[in-house]
């Protein structure tokens, strides 16, 4: 992944030995509490049978599924190229859903499904999902969909959506999920790279209280996609939706099928699904999973890493299924497991800002999974608006999508948590298809903000600019020295920028983009992508260890800083925050901040400037994207906006500094 600036970041022709400076000190500590670690699904034997021969670890993981055939060999590693359970054969959809119902679970609840207007709400069992997928799959054969063929799937938060996905994955079909705040020409540019023949979509779905259509933007971008034969439209708010020929609605002709369909069995390396990446550093790639290997490693990390009791727990995961975090923990890694998840359709503020709250406290959810960006909402949105519900049902908190501030980290340990519940900081990639670093919650003593260790049978490392591990107390680049079982197999269509991006710059070692550092305990801690990494007089410094600081600051509830080029040092850090509901913006809040930041970190890390702004610029999927902040930084022209979420706020931040004018 080559970086966007000449000399940007770790390896850009710098002077300086270190790799990526280590300046944050963390001393807290989190035990697991002692009745979860006495009953934990996973312990810490499984480190040691992991060391011990990796491949028969992964093959017990695999033999939690359903094989309709045993597999002969469990990888073949061509670098770069893994197939696992080689020659085995299964079926995605059957192991989600049919064998929990042959098991008599039949009757459980597979999803509680909230939708955003109040009342709203449906309960579906694993009996209830049975029939749905085989209707919805016997649909698609109707519409000519066989084994191979690439289905788009561009709709909210619906029920339909897990169904539409485990429709494809029993017949074979591969889906490729668009995330429904897309525009036409995402949608377009996605349907054509996977060059689907069908695009599954909805009139519109419920946003901030209102109807919000998408069937409009599927004509707009199917307008220019002959290959598209049929668009299969969902009534979910009943807005008027133009029709064209190849539009057929679901009520019509998925009612009318038949709930029975016999569940084939297909190659392990068969592919399951295309999913592009968030395009928070730039094009999105579409990231190409298989069936095997993947459902295995969802499964196992989802029971691990959220010690999952599938009689007792209920586990809700708030991200949307457009998003690789809804494909593992909503749909694959859960359903594998027979547990019990809700789905919400809405936005957190939606009536107001407690219905999170309000949802845990309904469905007494014991197992929560969010991302940082909505934690620190959260904190914004002040801590009597989580203090009104009831959340003693909860056990275990996850996070996901961004280093998560240790800040963030304890707020949401203390005021969702109830300083009782571990939180478990998973680490992983569109790429990776499952977690690959995160505490155990009945194990690890968990640090705020340190994602820790790998999980048992994943070799990951930190490494410096020749590829050698760092000592305890060393920053350099994160990388996995082994293949695992639901890594991506290739970039759609596009082998060579597969090896390209992931296996080019370190030989032999994967490099998922990303900056860490190894602690003197040896634990990980994720530093923000090396992309993003700052050159300050001869220092390599991680924006994560910036913003941290700022986060730790009462004031401060979200921030994000960029290196931009100075006469002096080099780089110069600029810093963008925004501050806590209570918090005024001062005459000597920067003052005040560059001071707390250099008191922390020490003063190569004091920032240069410091604006106070109203929001940051996020992808659709929730996360900074620094890149534009350095553009405005630096007083250039921004570079693609198209995945960012409201481009209006770049005209807020670059009103902030006058000298920086932003164009779009
Ligand atoms: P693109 O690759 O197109 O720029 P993206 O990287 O944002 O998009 P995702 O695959 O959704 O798309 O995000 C994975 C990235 O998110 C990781 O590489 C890492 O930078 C960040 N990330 C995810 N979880 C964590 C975590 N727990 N701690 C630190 N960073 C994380
Ligand atoms: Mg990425």
């Amino acid at each position: 992944m080559a970086p966007e600036t000449p000399g940007h970041g770790p390896g850009g022709g710098n002077q300086t030995q270190e790799t990526l400076s280590n300046l944050l000190q963390e001393t807290r500590r989190f035990e697991p509490p002692a009745d979860l670690a006495a009953a934990a699904n996973v312990t810490a034997s499984a480190y040691d049978e992991a060391q011990r021969d990796r491949l028969a670890f992964w093959e017990r993981a695999a033999e939690r599924l359903s094989w309709a055939d045993r597999w002969d060999t469990t990888l073949e590693w061509n670098p770069p190229f893994a197939k696992w359970f080689v020659g085995g054969r299964l079926n995605v959809a059957y192991n989600c859903v049919d064998r929990h119902v042959e098991a008599g679970n039949g009757g459980k609840v597979a999803y509680h499904w909230e939708g955003e207007p109040e009342g709203d709400s449906r309960t579906i069992t694993y009996s209830d999902l049975q029939r749905e997928v085989s209707k919805a799959a016997n649909a698609l054969l109707e519409l000519g969909v066989r084994k191979g063929d690439r289905v788009a799937i561009y709709l909210p938060m619906i029920p339909e959506l897990p169904i539409s996905m485990l429709a494809c994955a029993r017949i074979g079909a591969v889906h490729s999920v668009v995330f429904g705040g897309f525009s036409a020409t995402a949608l377009k540019n996605r349907i054509d790279d996977a060059d689907a023949k069908v695009v599954i979509t909805a009139d519109g779905g419920y946003r901030r209280n209102a109807p919000s259509a998408l069937k409009p933007t599927v004509d707009e971008a199917v307008a220019e996609c002959p290959q598209v034969e049929h668009v299969l439209v969902v009534r979910r708010t009943g807005q008027e939706v133009g029709a064209t020929d190849r539009d057929v609605w679901w009520h019509d002709l998925v009612d009318r099928q038949s709930d029975q369909h016999t569940p084939e069995a297909h190659d392990a390396e068969d592919p399951l699904y295309i999913l592009y990446t968030s395009g928070t550093t730039g094009k999105p790639k579409g990231i190409l999973h298989t069936g095997g290997g993947y459902l295995t490693q969802t499964a196992w990390t989802h029971q691990a890493v959220f010690d999952l009791k599938p009689e007792t727990d209920i586990y809700w995961c708030t991200a949307d299924i457009g998003w690789v975090t809804g494909h593992s923990y909503i749909v694959y890694g859960p359903l594998a497991n027979g547990a019990t998840s809700v789905i919400y359709e809405g936005t957190p503020d939606t009536p107001h800002r407690g219905r999170f709250w309000e949802i845990v406290q309904k469905y007494k959810i014991t197992l929560l999974y969010t991302a940082p960006t909505a934690i620190r909402t959260f904190m914004k949105w002040g801590d009597d608006i989580p203090a009104k519900f009831d959340m003693s049902s909860l056990r275990v908190l996850g996070s996901v999508g961004e280093p998560i501030n240790p800040e963030a980290y304890v707020w949401y340990r203390e005021h969702i948590g109830g300083n009782r519940c571990p939180v478990v900081d998973t680490w992983w990639q569109t790429e990776t298809g499952a977690i690959m670093i995160s505490p155990l919650p009945g194990v690890t003593a968990a640090k705020p903000g340190a994602a820790m260790r790998p999980l048992p049978g994943i070799s990951a490392d930190v490494v410096d600019d020749q590829g050698n591990s760092v000592p305890n107390g060393g920053g350099g680049f994160l990388v996995v020295r082994e293949p695992w079982p639901a890594m991506l197999r290739t970039i759609w269509g596009d082998d060579q920028r597969y090896i390209d991006t992931y296996w080019s710059r370190f030989e032999g070692m994967y490099f998922p983009g990303d900056g860490a550092k190894r602690d003197e305990d040896g634990d990980l801690w994720l530093l923000g992508r090396v992309d993003d990494v700052m050159l300050v007089s001869g220092h390599n410094i991680s924006t994560t260890e910036v913003e941290s600081a700022l986060v730790s600051h009462p004031k401060v509830a979200e921030a994000a800083v960029v290196g931009a080029t100075d006469p002096v040092t080099g780089q110069a850090i600029v810093s963008f925050v925004i501050l806590r509901g209570s918090a005024e913006e001062s005459d000597d809040i920067g003052a005040e901040l560059r001071a707390h930041v250099a008191k922390t970190l020490g003063p190569i890390a004091k920032p240069r400037q410091i604006l106070v702004v109203p929001e940051l610029p996020k992808t659709r999927s929730g996360k900074i994207m620094r890149r534009l902040l350095r553009d405005v930084a630096e007083n250039r022209s921004l570079g693609d906006v198209t995945t960012l979420t409201d481009s209006s706020v770049m005209n807020l931040i670059s009103e902030k500094l006058p000298s920086a004018k932003s164009e779009d």
